[in-house]
C-alpha cells in the first residue's frame, strides 16, 4: 500500500516524488516512456531560476531526475492502462501489476495538437515534425515552416534558424500569444520570416513534404510556400482522456483543482500541464508538484 502514486514523471510528477522522499512517503512515479514530459523535447530552457545561461531541455529532466533520486524517489518505467479513483483505497492499474495507494497525483501532462490537414498524419517523418528539437537537424540548409504564434513555435523558429536556411512562422493572427522576448529573438533572425494572418490548407509532395499551400486570412489569397518541412507548433492537448469520466475537467480537458492541487475527487491530486490553470511553465508544474504534495501529507493526516 502506497501513501501516493504519481503518474507521469515530467517536471510536475519528478518534482512530487522528490518531495514526498523527503516527506519520507511511501511513493512511487510511474512514467511509461522517458522522464521529463514536454521539457525533454525543449531545446534551450531560459526561463527557469537558477541557469543564467539556459539549460537544454534533456540536461534539464536528467538534472530533474537525478535529484529526486538521489532525494530516495522511486521512478518505474510503467504504463498506466486503468485508474480507480475513488473510495479511501484508490487503484492505478499498469500492464503488468496494480498499485494500491491512499492518494494519488495526476501528472500526466499535454501531447501536441495536430492540425487536422488532410495527409499530415501520413507525413509525420517524411516532413511533418511536432518536435524541432528531435527533427530538426534534418533540415540543415533547407527552408522549412513552422506552424502557431506561442511560446513554442517561437522558440522553435530559432532553434531552426540554425539548421535550415530558411525558417517561415506561419501564424492565423498579426499578434503572437508567445512571450514578448521570444518574439523579438525571433525577429532579430535574419533567416526567420513571418507570414501572418495566414493559416496552412494543404501538404503538397507525393513521398515527402515540397510545399504548403496557404491561405491569407484577411484577403482569401492562396500562395505556395516552397518548404522541404512542416513543424507544427499550435499548442498542447492534456493526456485526460483516462481520467475525464472520473474527475472535473474544463471543457478542454484540463482538471480543475483548488489552490493545493486537489481534484473532484478526494485523495487525489493533479499538478503540471494537465491541471487547469494560467501559465504552463517548467516553474509551475515544479510548484504544482511540491504543493500536491504538501496537501496529500495533509489529506493523509486527516484520514488517520
Ligand atoms: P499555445 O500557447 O497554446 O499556442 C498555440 C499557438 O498555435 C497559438 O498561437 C494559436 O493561435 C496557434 N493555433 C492553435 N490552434 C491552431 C490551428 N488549428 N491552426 C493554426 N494555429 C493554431 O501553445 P504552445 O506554444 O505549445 O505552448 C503551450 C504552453 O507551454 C503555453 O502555456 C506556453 O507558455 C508554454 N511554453 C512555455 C515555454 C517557455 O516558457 N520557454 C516554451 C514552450 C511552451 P492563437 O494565438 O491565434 O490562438
Amino acid at each position: 500500500m502506497y501513501d501516493v502514486v504519481i503518474v507521469g514523471a515530467g517536471t510536475a510528477g519528478m518534482t512530487a516524488g522528490l518531495y514526498a522522499a523527503r516527506a519520507s512517503m511511501n511513493a512511487v512515479v510511474l512514467e511509461k516512456i522517458f522522464p521529463g514530459g514536454q521539457i525533454a523535447r525543449a531545446h534551450i530552457v531560459e526561463n527557469y531560476p537558477g541557469f543564467p545561461d539556459g539549460v537544454t531541455g534533456i540536461e534539464l529532466s536528467m538534472k530533474m531526475k537525478e535529484h529526486a533520486e538521489n532525494q530516495g524517489a522511486v521512478i518505474k518505467t510503467e504504463d498506466v492502462i486503468g485508474f480507480e479513483l475513488e473510495g479511501d483505497i484508490k487503484k492505478i492499474i499498469t500492464k503488468d501489476k496494480t498499485y494500491e495507494t491512499c492518494s494519488v497525483v495526476l501528472a500526466m501532462g499535454a501531447n501536441y495538437r495536430a492540425l487536422g490537414l488532410p495527409r499530415e498524419e501520413e507525413m509525420v517523418g517524411s516532413g511533418v515534425s511536432y518536435c524541432a528539437t528531435c527533427d530538426g537537424a534534418f533540415f540543415k540548409q533547407r527552408d522549412v515552416a513552422v506552424i502557431g504564434g506561442g511560446d513554442t513555435a517561437l522558440e522553435d523558429a530559432v532553434y531552426l534558424s540554425k539548421f535550415a536556411s530558411k525558417v517561415y512562422v506561419v501564424h492565423r493572427r498579426d499578434e503572437f500569444r508567445a512571450q514578448k522576448a521570444l518574439v523579438a529573438a525571433a525577429k532579430k533572425c535574419e533567416r526567420i520570416e513571418f507570414v501572418l494572418d495566414s493559416v496552412v490548407e494543404s501538404i503538397g509532395g507525393k513521398f515527402a513534404v515540397e510545399g504548403l499551400l496557404i491561405k491569407n486570412k484577411k484577403t482569401n489569397e492562396i500562395s505556395e510556400l516552397k518548404v522541404s518541412g512542416m513543424f507544427v507548433a499550435v499548442g498542447i492537448i492534456p493526456e485526460t482522456q483516462d481520467v475525464r469520466d472520473m474527475v472535473v475537467t474544463d471543457d478542454f480537458g484540463y482538471i480543475v483543482t483548488d489552490q493545493g492541487m486537489a481534484t473532484s475527487v478526494k485523495g487525489v491530486y493533479a499538478a503540471g500541464d494537465i491541471a487547469l490553470k494560467p501559465l504552463r511553465q517548467v516553474v509551475t508544474a515544479a510548484a504544482d508538484g511540491a504543493t500536491a504534495i504538501y496537501s496529500i501529507q495533509n489529506y493523509l493526516m486527516e484520514q488517520m
